[in-house]
């Protein structure tokens, strides 16, 4: 058994020029991710700049056997990338750039430490469009998005980070390079081993560089705020909207009257554009070529949704500030979970004809068990995402809240991760959505490529 302190006068020994920070080098910024939960400083961080450097890393953690945690952007919702007790952070912030940006056959290749907001950034300077957007934006990288295989607000059109990656390099745990930087939309020469390490969260691999898919862009967007009685209107008119207006809708938005009233209640500049209140609030947004065209055909489904009943209000957004307020409303969870602390915040997804019952139950429960708790939902309705955000304002009510949430997904079918991740924080609900046999399949794929047990240990699979 080797102390601490000789495990790092080994790496070093192993690193050579390799950047590592230790002791009061290290700061508090490695410490956690962004849910702020089980602050540790990880024993030192390493910074590799490249492919091979992250290699050279794995093989001197792995001949010491030691434990690691893989760093990208720290915006994770889930505690994979907070350091556990003596684990060594591998930070890839310094991993970062654009290789390239390859207009013909519409793809560009970035390093996994490179902030999602520059590889946006890139692909528009090139006349494209990279189709995965969500608040973390300028801090997350692409590497974390893959790992995590992040969704975010164009999901229903495009899908989620998966589909968006032709090719990937990863590091295996042993140190192996594993490059499969394929640009084609079509190979079926064997496995596609890119899948191992997307979604994984960092419990297969470290995923090093990427190929990603760009698509033309979208000029013009039609936006709009309706109002629902019920949700099986909510239902028919997401239906109405995708058969009339086809794969152009790019966002569909679900909030549940108790998270729009407190948003507009809260936030200084946001109001609601309705003369009264409702039930349920939805969002939708278009994107084409045609802003002309889009807008008459926006505009005729909505009158038609509007004259059949399904609706019984709706604005549509006549200006880029008009819109602006819409999606204000939508995004303002940012702005007031603050004076929700502490609270349990839900992402799971499920059949739509599940949410009603999923829904009144949990309330119901939820009121049984604390008659002072609020609930504030809303959903990415045509991805099946709910998020609910609930509190008691009391941290040892959390995990009963959690409990009853997750138990409630599960009978109903559902995932307890629908886009976060699971991470640290979830692993042991994971038996709610996944068999027994998928849990010993994942816990076996861990065996055979991280035979050590160094890489992101107590992340998603349980003990
Ligand atoms: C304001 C805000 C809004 C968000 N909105 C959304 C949203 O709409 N949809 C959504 O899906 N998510 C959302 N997220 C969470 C999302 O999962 C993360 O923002 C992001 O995808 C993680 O990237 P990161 O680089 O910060 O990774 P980190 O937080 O550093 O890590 C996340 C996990 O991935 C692993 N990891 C990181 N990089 C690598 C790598 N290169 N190789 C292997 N493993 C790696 C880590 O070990 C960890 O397990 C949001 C987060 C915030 C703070």
């Amino acid at each position: 058994m080797i102390s601490n302190e000789q495990r790092i006068m080994a790496l070093r020994q192993h690193l050579g020029n390799i950047s590592l920070l230790t002791g009061k080098d290290i700061g508090e910024k490695y410490s956690v991710d962004f849910t702020g939960e089980n602050r540790q400083i990880p024993l030192a961080v390493v910074r590799p700049k490249s492919t091979k450097e992250v290699s050279l890393v794995l093989k001197a953690c792995s001949a010491l056997a030691q434990r690691v945690v893989i760093q990208g952007g720290l915006t994770g919702l889930a505690g994979g990338a907070t350091p556990k007790q003596d684990e060594i952070a591998i930070s890839l912030e310094r991993l970062s750039g654009i290789e390239e940006v390859d207009v013909d056959s519409m793809t560009l290749t970035a390093m996994a430490g490179t902030p999602l907001q520059t590889v946006q950034e890139a692909a528009a300077n090139a006349g494209l469009l990279l189709p995965l957007d969500y608040g973390a934006r300028g801090s997350c990288h692409i590497g974390g998005a893959i790992a995590t295989n992040a969704g975010g607000n164009q999901v229903i059109r495009f899908g989620m980070t998966r589909n968006l990656v032709l090719g990937l390099e990863a590091v295996l745990a042993d140190g192996t390079i594993i490059s499969s930087m394929n640009k084609m939309l079509k190979n079926n020469s064997g496995y596609d081993l890119k899948h191992l390490f997307i979604g994984t969260e960092g419990t297969l691999g470290v995923v090093t560089r990427a190929v990603l898919r760009l698509f033309p862009p979208l000029p013009s967007r039609c936006t709009s705020l309706c109002a629902v009685e019920t949700f099986s209107q909510s239902v028919a008119l997401l239906r109405e909207m995708q058969i009339n207006l086809g794969t152009s809708m790019s966002a569909y938005e679900v909030m549940w009257a108790p998270y729009f009233e407190r948003v507009v209640g809260h936030i200084d500049n946001l109001q609601s554009p309705f003369d009264k209140n409702f039930p349920l609030y939805v969002l939708i947004e278009t994107e084409g070529t045609d802003q002309n065209s889009d807008t008459r055909r926006f505009e005729n489904t909505l009158e038609h949704a509007l004259d059949s009943n399904i609706i019984h209000d709706a604005v549509i957004a006549q200006s880029e500030k008009d819109r602006q307020d819409f999606w204000g409303i939508r995004d303002g969870v940012g702005e007031i979970t603050k004076a929700l602390m502490p609270y349990a915040s839900l992402d799971v997804s499920m059949d739509i004809a599940n949410m009603p019952k999923f829904l009144e139950e949990f309330d119901n429960k939820l009121k049984q068990l604390f008659s002072n708790a609020m609930n504030l939902v809303f959903g990415h309705l045509g991805d099946n995402n709910l998020h609910l955000f609930v509190t008691t304002h009391c941290q040892e009510d959390i995990d009963a809240i959690y409990d009853l949430g997750y138990d409630l997904t599960g009978k109903y079918g559902g995932a307890i991760s629908a886009e976060h991740g699971v991470g640290a924080l979830k692993r042991k609900y994971l038996h709610h959505s996944r068999t027994h046999e998928e849990i010993d399949l994942m816990s076996r794929m861990k065996k055979v490529l991280d035979p050590k047990e160094i890489l992101n240990i107590g992340r998603v699979i349980p003990d």
